[in-house]
């Protein structure tokens, strides 16, 4: 079932997204050649509690004996999503670095990613990164009232692979707000017209992962960290939006 949010949880959404938004904007300008994936954990967890929050994605997963152990997923260059903030991870220049955080804000979740270019970067470099944002800007767009999850994934796709990427297929985005993951699932490719049908008042976590070369991706044995099945580089952006009448409202934004 697609839960709807009332016009309070939506308000209380925003509020949230808002601090995320900060939260994520200040750790992600700090991520410069020579700084630990585990400083940038430390910061961001330390930043949501200073704003009344809880870092959802903390011991997240903890059923399955292995528990999600940082607050920031922290993923370089060929690694795709949900990478481990160890100590042992140095930034390099040239590295770029996806940067996903959870918050839950008076018992409601808000979902959001960067990805970032570390010191100066190549050509290809930037332009994943470009790609990957205008990807998710082109699905917020196609995200109103009376549309398809098809349509989102549509939008997407089509985008990414205009500019020469791939779209990563096993992993997709989610329905967000009372808790971490919720229903439906959203793909990042798509046929317009299929799917659930939008209704106002429901809260996405649109995250197209957008790789250089082919879309298979594979699992680490960390249980965690999700890796290019090729090597080649992937860029990962995400927010938490609410569907309207009009069209999308982004909650993780200043
Ligand atoms: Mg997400």
């Amino acid at each position: 079932m697609i839960t709807i949010k009332t016009e309070g949880e939506i308000k209380v959404l925003r509020e949230g997204g808002k601090i995320l938004a900060s939260v994520l904007g200040e750790t992600a300008s700090r991520a410069k050649p020579g700084v630990s994936a585990a400083e940038l954990d430390v910061l961001a967890e330390k930043l949501i509690k200073e704003a009344g929050g809880e870092p959802s994605f903390k011991d997240y997963g903890g059923d399955s004996g292995n528990p999600f152990p940082g607050s920031l997923c922290f993923s370089v260059n060929d690694e795709v999503v949900h990478g481990i903030p160890s100590e042992g991870k140095i930034l390099k220049e040239g590295d770029i670095v996806g940067l996903d955080l959870g918050l839950k804000y008076k018992g409601l979740f808000t979902d959001m990613a960067i990805t970032v270019p570390v010191g100066r970067v190549g050509e290809k470099e930037m332009k994943i990164i470009e790609t990957a944002k205008k990807s998710l800007n082109a699905g917020i767009a196609a995200a109103k009232d009376g549309a398809f999850i098809g349509d989102i994934g549509f939008a997407v796709q089509k985008y990414a692979e205009s500019r020469g990427f791939s779209v990563v297929k096993k992993l997709v985005g989610h329905g967000v707000g009372y808790s971490v993951h919720e229903e439906p699932e959203i793909p990042n490719y798509g046929k317009k017209g299929t799917g659930a049908r939008l209704k106002a008042g429901m809260v996405l976590a649109l995250e197209p992962m957008i790789n250089e070369g082919g879309d298979d991706v594979v699992l680490e044995k960390d249980g965690w960290t999700w890796r290019t099945k090729d090597g080649s580089l992937s860029a990962h952006f995400e927010h938490t939006i609410a569907v309207t009448k009009k069209g999308a409202e982004v909650m993780t934004i200043l």
